[in-house]
């Protein structure tokens, strides 16, 4: 499933160079997992005039209104002037002055919803409720660690929920907690605020290191045929599960918490 920093290097290889371009066409294939919200016609003459990413959503403002892209499972996203012909996986085609946006998605939950603004009710319903922008200014160490205070939830369950920060996925909150040194059953309030501090840092530091990585294997990923897999992370327990430690070797252990898999090291990460 495509994180923050899949969405966040998608965003970056297209975003510029689709800035200006005047919509010819948008060409829908099988349903995805939610509808356009407005006729295909509507949209042509339209233009882009940029694309923003909020949490896992990328925003492509349009000179009138904007679309909400979402990569879902197994969504890719490729941008060209020569694209090949659309394939049974390609399900929206936007075709513009400048080159042909396509979404390959095969498992078709993933989608592009039509909003009259950030404001309006069908934006709200799918961005309302997402949490500070974790790369962003006003993701602030002491208003974190306030907002854990708040929260009676295992840390790993908080950060994957979204609310407080959005776009740690699964494979990075496991990553994040060990860089933090912070068991991922604690509970959220029971973080001090040196602790929440350290977290906050290794929050920015592996989404950013993440970002940074995938600008470098743009390529292979923005041509990613079917599955757009994770970047190559060098993982320090995410799936490890049995394999030494690589700070302190000791078996990184593996358990479930809200059906999903946690990886930590019991002797790294203190409750
Ligand atoms: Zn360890």
């Amino acid at each position: 499933m495509p994180e923050l920093p899949e969405v966040e290097v998608t965003r970056l290889s297209f975003a510029a160079r689709i800035a200006g371009a005047r919509i010819e066409a948008v060409l829908m294939g099988k349903p995805l997992r939610w509808p356009l919200g407005c006729e295909v016609q509507q949209l042509q003459g339209r233009r882009v005039q940029a694309v923003r990413r909020r949490g896992k959503y990328l925003l492509i403002d349009l000179s009138e209104g904007m679309l909400l892209m979402h990569l879902g499972m197994s969504g890719s996203v490729s941008f060209g002037l020569n694209l090949p012909a659309a394939g049974k996986h390609d399900h929206f085609d936007m075709v513009t002055s400048l080159g042909t946006l396509r979404l390959h998605d095969p498992r078709r939950f993933g989608a592009v919803v039509y909003a009259s603004g950030e404001d309006d009710a069908v934006a709200q319903k799918l961005l309302g409720r997402l949490g500070v922008e974790p790369l962003s200014e006003a993701f602030d160490a002491l208003a974190f660690y306030q907002a854990l205070k708040r929260r009676k939830t295992a840390i790993k369950q908080v950060l994957l929920g979204g609310e407080t920060v959005v776009g740690v996925g699964n494979i990075y909150a496991s990553e994040v907690l060990f860089l933090a040194g912070i068991r991922p059953t604690t509970q959220a309030l029971r973080i001090s605020k040196p602790r929440a501090a350290l977290l906050h840092h290794a929050i920015r530091q592996v989404l950013t290191q993440a970002v940074a990585k995938g600008g470098s294997t743009l390529r292979d990923f923005s041509n990613a045929d079917g599955e757009a897999g994770h970047f190559q992370l060098d993982a320090m327990v995410y799936d490890r599960a049995g394999l030494p430690c690589k700070v302190c070797a000791a078996p990184i252990k593996s358990i479930r918490q809200g059906q999903r898999s946690t990886f930590y090291c019991a002797h790294c990460q203190k409750p």
